[in-house]
């Protein structure tokens, strides 16, 4: 596992647009039907916003008509990790980056084959690259 990246809010506070900051460190959520990402289709890989961390593959994105991004896998052992969520009186399981805890989103477990998943994420907190490339980037523009 590669190391984690740690920052302080203000940190990321600074390199983020406060949308970002807000879905990716206060664990908010964008509207549903909004986000850049949700009718996208592009071939390459999205990253954590935060980090650059490669997420998730387009070859696993669907349309699941829920308004949100929405993903059947992540793109490999180190993209993703979860974590129990009971806020808002449901009990939900959180997506975050397993780099740098942004909060990503939610995993429900009504996706398509093959793995009856769906990580349903926020555009915000992704950065889509037009490559397969998976190496991360050094995640330190801003
Ligand atoms: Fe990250």
């Amino acid at each position: 596992m590669a190391e984690k990246i740690v920052k302080s809010k203000e940190e990321w506070r600074k390199q983020l647009t406060p949308e970002q900051f807000h879905i990716t460190r206060e664990k908010g959520t964008e509207p549903a039907f909004t986000g850049e990402y949700e009718h996208f289709k592009g071939d390459g890989t999205y990253r954590c916003v935060n980090c650059g961390n490669p997420l998730f593959d387009s070859d696993t994105k669907y349309e699941s008509g829920s308004g949100w991004p929405s993903f059947w896998a992540p793109i490999s052992e180190d993209a993703v990790e979860t974590a129990k969520d009971t806020s808002y009186g449901m009990l939900r399981t959180e997506v975050l980056c397993k780099k740098c805890a942004a909060h990503l989103g939610h995993l429900f477990e009504d996706g398509p084959r093959p793995t009856g998943m769906r990580f349903c994420i926020n555009s915000a907190a992704l950065q889509f690259a037009d490559e397969k490339d998976s190496e991360p980037e050094s995640g330190e523009e801003s």
